[in-house]
């Protein structure tokens, strides 16, 4: 292991005052930063340890909305959000360990092209509040483990809205839990949403899909429709043609197991 200095603020000043530059990182959970620790993939000067910060902590309702703490795991989130899709989506997430540790956080800003979590915020429409600004999920995700998170800059919160229905449907990979195709689809007061997990860099929304269920929101909708090969990802766990076939079929599972009638 090569040295580092690790840091517990107590509160969300301390922590993003302490974090002075790009050789530091925030630790929360740390499924998958302390991987990359280990792997030589990161090298920080010191971790500043946020997973215990009260500002980060719980869930409540808000107006018409549900704000997670960042730093609220995994499990937690699987047993007490009251969007149920939410709750699906969570407790799908790796096995017991992993979601007992693991942060929303820290899986967002890990931003993972298979994150279960990247297509439950495009898929609510939710807002990702940092300690300096709310980023809306469509503009959050901007590449491969690339996000528009300033260097320092916290999340501390994430605000979903209500949905009328959702529901949330992947294929896992067998040893992980994470999605090689997720889909969530969602009839909010803004009309109909339809994001994907794994099937490319970054999450994405199906618009074509989204205008199929606007006006009958079934899996019915949805026959014959395919999804482009040409932007989807292939490697070892699956090929593009394969991750295709799959988007249509898992938003048709979606719907039938509740999101839709
Ligand atoms: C075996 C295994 C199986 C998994 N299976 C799945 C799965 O099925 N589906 C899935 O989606 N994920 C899966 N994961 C990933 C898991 O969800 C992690 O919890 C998540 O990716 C990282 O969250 P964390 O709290 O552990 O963050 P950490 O590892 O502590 O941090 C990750 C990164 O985020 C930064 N960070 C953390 N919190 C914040 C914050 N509040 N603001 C800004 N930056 C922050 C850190 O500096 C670091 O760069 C799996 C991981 C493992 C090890």
């Amino acid at each position: 292991m090569f040295p580092f200095d690790y840091l517990r603020p107590q509160s969300v000043a301390e922590a993003v005052c302490a974090h002075d530059g790009e050789e530091r990182r925030y630790l929360a959970g740390g499924q998958s930063l302390l991987a990359a620790l280990k792997l030589r993939l990161a090298q920080p000067s010191a971790l500043i340890d946020i997973a215990r910060l009260p500002e980060l902590a719980g869930i409540h309702a808000e107006a018409g909305r549900l704000v997670v703490g960042a730093a609220v795991p995994h499990a937690q989130l699987a047993a007490r959000s009251t969007i149920p899709a939410l709750a699906q989506l969570a407790g799908s997430i790796g096995d017991l360990q992993v979601r007992n540790m693991g942060t929303l956080g820290g899986a967002l800003a890990n931003a993972d092209p298979a994150s279960d979590h990247a297509a439950g915020v495009l898929g609510l429409g939710a807002e990702i509040r940092t300690d300096r600004r709310v980023i809306a999920a469509a503009d959050f995700f901007l590449g491969m483990f690339e996000t528009a998170l300033e260097p320092g800059e916290l999340i501390v919160s994430v605000s979903y809205p209500l949905p009328r229905r959702a529901s949330y449907a992947k294929v896992r990979n067998p040893a992980s839990g994470y999605p090689v195709v997720g889909v969530l689809v969602a009839e909010t007061d803004d009309g109909i949403r339809v994001a994907v997990t794994g099937a490319a860099s970054c999450p994405f929304r199906l618009t074509e899909f989204e205008m199929a269920l606007a006006g009958d929101f079934s899996p019915a909708a949805l026959e014959g429709l395919t999804v482009p090969v040409d932007d989807l990802s292939r490697d070892l766990h699956a090929s593009a043609e394969y991750r295709a076939a799959l988007i249509p079929v898992l938003a048709r599972r979606a719907l039938a197991q509740g999101g839709g009638e």
